[in-house]
């Protein structure tokens, strides 16, 4: 029996994207030999006709699109969540929904699970499209992961795209973080890895959903995620503010001017309160991700569900 691929694609108000998406991942998806394929499309919570275009879709390729509806809007690592929770494939392929991510790599990942992956990381070798302001904090972002990484192997700049086996969406599933973050539970899986790299393309149609508060927390979970590293860290600012007194007492000793001793009082309490208050938000964030884990909550919840055909036969 002929293995069955399934892609995954998120979308929140993306009513502009639907119909494009369908075609262009159809049209590659058909040209696979030796497989079958489905898209399944997972609307998180669109305001706009997401949904109605989606369920349209369905209804033209009843054999090749499936739906998942969620109950609202739970951010794209839920969305793909409900995707991965639900897809029945062989193979089982995570990918923007925009067309940033080019479906066209789908037969050259393939290749690789054929000689042996068991994940292959699309990873995007260029940002020609990107504004300074995204080149830059996209750059800090993945050199702070990596140099937090320790003995994961995170692949340069890979973000959602990838390819997983049955083997390793199976393990996983069994994970038991409900807020885990894609980019960062698959590398954890190890397994056999490859890359295919990629220039990153604009979008096709709408507007991007991240902005810099979602970045920001994006970024937070990230980093939670892969090390407890920076709540080690916070151990610094005990000699840190050692120094700092120090130099203080050091100060009003030699300072014969009154006003000088003052300020560099006011100084050296402001360079404390900055130094705990930064230790104080590492340890606000982690504690927000251990109160979200511990509440064991799903990262999203699915209430429309209409198999591909396809996925039905497996
Ligand atoms: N997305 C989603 N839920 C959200 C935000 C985004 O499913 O709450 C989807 C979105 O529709 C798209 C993908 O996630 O298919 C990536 O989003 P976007 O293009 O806005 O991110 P960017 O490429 O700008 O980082
Ligand atoms: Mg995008």
């Amino acid at each position: 029996m002929e293995k069955l691929i399934s892609v995954i694609a998120p979308m929140f108000n993306e009513e502009l994207l639907v119909e494009k998406y369908c075609a262009v991942t159809l049209s590659v998806l058909r040209e696979i030999k030796g497989y079958k394929h489905e898209i399944i499309l997972v609307n998180d919570g669109s305001s706009d006709k997401t949904f109605q275009f989606m369920m349209e879709q369905h209804q033209n390729f009843p054999d090749e699109i499936g739906v998942v509806g969620l109950s609202r809007n739970f951010g794209l690592e839920g969305a793909v969540n409900a995707g991965l929770r639900k897809a029945k494939g062989d193979i089982i392929v995570v990918m923007d929904a925009d067309l940033q991510d080019p479906p066209q790599l789908i037969p050259q990942m393939l290749k690789k699970v054929e000689n042996g992956a068991d994940i292959v990381s699309a990873s995007r070798a260029a940002r020609k499209h990107d504004g300074f302001l995204k080149k830059i904090t996209a750059s800090l972002y993945y050199k702070l992961l990596n140099n937090l990484s320790g003995k994961l192997n995170l692949e340069k700049d890979a973000a959602n795209y990838r390819m997983l086996t049955r083997k390793a969406l199976n393990i996983l599933l069994e994970l038991p973080e409900t807020n885990g973050v894609f980019r960062i539970t698959v590398p954890y899986i190890g397994l056999k890895t490859d890359v295919v790299e990629y220039d990153r393309d604009v979008r096709f149609a709408g507007k991007t959903k991240y902005h810099f508060k979602s970045m920001f927390q994006y970024a937070m979970a990230s980093i939670t995620g892969i090390s407890v590293e920076p709540l080690e860290k916070v151990l610094y600012s005990i000699p840190l503010c050692g120094l700092g007194f120090i130099i203080s007492l050091i100060g009003i000793f030699v300072a014969d001017d009154t006003w000088k001793m003052v300020w560099t009082g006011i100084l050296f309490a402001s360079i404390f309160t900055g130094i705990l208050s930064a230790c104080l938000s590492v340890i606000a964030i982690y504690l927000g991700e251990v109160l979200l884990e511990v509440k064991h909550r799903p990262s999203a919840i699915i209430t429309e569900y209409v198999p591909s055909k396809n996925s039905e036969e497996v």
